[in-house]
């Protein structure tokens, strides 16, 4: 095995020759405002990586996902799929990365669209969410073409948008449209900022719900004449504090998920309004004296692959029935807003074990496994495309994401783009993937 180990080192040295590129092109990156909402500079950014893909040889498309949610002429939702063809059949491996990024927000010691440079550090919105993961699997696939001239299979990179906002218009687009069909590709890494050393290989499930109790409007000076919708929204948090959330504290999950805190069933009150809406900022009167009539929660349920969504359902319904029968006129609807359910790749995977195996070569270190709390596009290439074998591996911190002062380490990039190619070896010359698969 000395010449693949050989391999293995040339690739190294010539993503580490590459690091003065590597934070160029992720400070380009960033300095392309991709904001979402409400979608900004999605085809600038896929030009700029069209451009980018054409020169290192790959066959690109830009594809607008028409009528998706969001699109529109202002803002429409493009995404690039770039591949490139080895010499001879064999399977194909997929980096998949979103290209948009959320809201600033307030807090910022540096220009968060500059991408500058400080202390081997890039900074910028997106920085590690994940544009810098995007950079990576750049670099990772121009090194590996320099060493690797004669490979099987192909190599795709795809740059999708509003994965903050579900991912309609990007990647269950493109799995909608076949991109993600197992007969067209094999193997997905999806570079989110996990971590150089940690695999994800999947995350919870999700479940909002609108809950609305009713109420009858009269007089707020004789509150008896009407029926207060807040008060019985009241008595349903009361509920919730007495017996749902001691309850979703007991239910751990074997899922590795990190934090410590998300290995348990969890729910968030996105909101709650009730009564009459807040005046706008411009308005200095007094809001009139009326009893609400109705007012609405929203809740975000996070749950467990050992959770039923059923069963998810039917525990908040459950506590609106325990409501009813213990409260006079108490009356409620409810109404699922969005579904996800959980998904977890095996650990023995191909693409789980080829790159933990890069992670041990390239680092000395033994790849952690973790799922993640929150959803990425990995339930669009699972549920839509049914595609199996994907994960999620790339640089940066995933407590900076959506933070002000992002960031992402240069050394860390470097690392993962190692990491990432030395997996392209393992899958597309050694054909490790295959000998996995049992193929
Ligand atoms: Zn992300």
């Amino acid at each position: 095995m000395q010449d693949d180990s050989d391999l293995g080192r040339r690739l190294e040295a010539a993503v580490l020759a590459r690091r003065d590129d590597l934070i160029e092109l992720t400070g380009d990156l960033i300095r392309i405002p991709t904001l979402n909402p409400p979608g900004e500079n999605y085809r600038e950014i896929c030009d700029f990586l069209d451009r980018r893909l054409l020169k290192s040889g790959f066959d690109t498309r830009l594809i607008r996902a028409k009528d998706t949610p969001g699109d529109s002429e202002k803002f429409p939702r493009w995404n690039i799929v770039a591949r490139r063809e080895g010499t001879r059949p064999g399977e194909c491996v997929h980096f998949n990365s979103h290209i948009d990024v959320v809201d600033v927000g307030k807090g910022w010691t540096t220009d968060p669209f500059g991408g500058a440079l400080i202390d081997g550090r890039i900074y910028g919105r997106g920085a590690c969410d994940m544009k810098g993961g995007l950079a990576a699997s750049i670099i990772a696939a121009e090194a590996f073409l320099e060493v690797c001239h004669d490979f099987a299979g192909a190599l795709e990179i795809s740059g999708t948008g509003d994965e903050e906002s579900g991912g309609f218009g990007g990647v269950a687009y493109l799995a909608e449209q076949g991109y993600f069909d197992p007969k067209r590709v094999q193997h997905v890494i999806i570079p989110e900022p996990l971590n150089k050393d940690r695999i994800c290989l999947g995350h919870r499930g999700v479940w909002w719900a609108e809950i609305e109790t009713h109420g009858e409007i009269a007089h707020g000076s004789m509150p008896f004449l009407g029926d207060c919708a807040v008060r019985h929204m009241g008595a349903v948090v009361r509920e919730m504090e007495d017996t749902l959330f001691p309850a979703l504290a007991r239910k751990r999950t074997d899922m590795p998920v990190v934090p410590e805190g998300a290995k348990q069933s969890t729910l968030n009150i996105n909101s709650i309004h009730g009564g009459q809406s807040e005046g706008a900022a411009d308005f200095t009167g007094l809001p009139s004296p009326c009893v609400p009539d109705s007012c609405r929660m929203v809740i975000d349920r996070r749950f467990l692959i050992e959770e039923d969504i059923d069963e998810v359902q039917a525990e908040i319904r459950a506590i609106l029935e325990t409501v009813r029968e213990g409260r006079a006129n108490f009356s409620y609807d409810m109404r699922e807003m969005h579904r996800v359910l959980p998904t977890m790749t095996e650990k023995s995977a191909p693409i789980v074990r080829t790159v933990a195996k890069a992670i041990e070569d390239t680092m000395g270190l033994e790849a952690e496994y973790v799922v993640s709390p929150g959803t990425y596009d990995q339930k669009h290439i699972d549920r839509i495309g049914r595609l199996k074998n994907c994960i999620a591996y790339g640089p940066g911190i995933l407590d900076l994401a959506h933070k002000p002062d992002e960031y992402v380490g240069v050394d860390d990039m470097i690392q993962s783009a190692q990491v990432m190619g030395r997996s392209l070896i393992s899958l597309l010359v050694q054909g490790d993937g295959a000998a996995a698969n049992g193929e």
